[in-house]
């Protein structure tokens, strides 16, 4: 055998396990209905998990499965509350695919009538276990909320919505300015929304009560992509007395 056969040799084996290793990584997660609220979580978790590290497997993006929830109709695991930020794109941050996330996305993710009325289909036509409400850092909603930016058209209708979370994270820390101030206010407005959630839905409510459903909050880190888990509604246990 000549240098020339080996070396060939050599970079078949080499393809042949490079395609071995892609298909591999690439192989189709099975996404069946989570049965509880914590696995629904837990698989957002681990898909945020792969993104951060790197190590995306881009589940169930191809014709199989678009014929395949076209067919069987759709299941997703979570019904997810996301600002319309361009860095924050929710099925990549989770590694999801098609029919995995019911996807609301507002601009500060807000929880208005109609955020109100996609959750609960989400939750009751749908049956996802979980609604996790997602702010972010830097988030510009927000920002301009706190300093009170000149907007117009319909912008200043949405700052009305978050302009409560600002004023509570200001009455809980009168001393926080500028930057320290915003991501309070972030945290402030994912409560704000998962607060307003409950009040205006009886649906999640009683789907809550029965331990159907969980709902969270959380906010992204655009630069890191790791999640700060904020979890249930400290009030949660007072909005469901209502
Ligand atoms: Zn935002």
């Amino acid at each position: 055998m000549t240098r020339k056969h080996i070396l060939t040799l050599c970079v078949v084996a080499g393809l042949v396990i490079a395609m071995t290793l892609k298909l591999t990584s690439h192989a189709p997660v099975t996404a069946q209905s989570p049965a509880t609220p914590d696995q629904a979580l837990a698989q957002l978790k681990d898909g945020n998990l792969r993104y951060v590290r790197g190590v995306s497997m881009h589940p169930r993006q191809d014709q199989i499965r678009r014929t395949e929830t076209v067919k069987n109709g759709q299941h997703p695991l979570a019904t997810v509350v996301g600002c319309s930020d361009s860095r924050e794109p929710l099925e990549i941050i989770f590694d999801q695919g098609v029919g995995d996330l019911f996807v609301v996305r507002v601009a500060g993710n807000v929880g208005g009538t109609d955020e109100v009325a996609s959750i609960e289909y989400g939750t009751e036509h749908l049956s996802t276990p979980i609604v996790l409400v997602l702010g972010h850092t830097k988030c510009g909603a927000v920002t301009a909320t706190v300093q009170k930016a000149a907007v117009e058209g319909s912008i200043p209708a949405l700052i009305n919505q978050i302009a409560p979370a600002v004023d509570q994270a200001r009455a809980a820390d009168p001393k926080a300015t500028g930057d320290a101030l915003v991501e309070k206010a972030i945290r402030a407005n994912v409560h704000k929304t998962m607060a307003d959630l409950f009040q205006k839905s009886q649906i999640v409510r009683h789907l809550v009560a029965e331990g159907k459903l969980k709902v969270v909050g959380g906010v992204y880190d655009l630069d890191s992509a790791s999640i700060e888990w904020l979890g249930e509604h400290p009030d949660q246990a007072k909005f469901l007395a209502h």
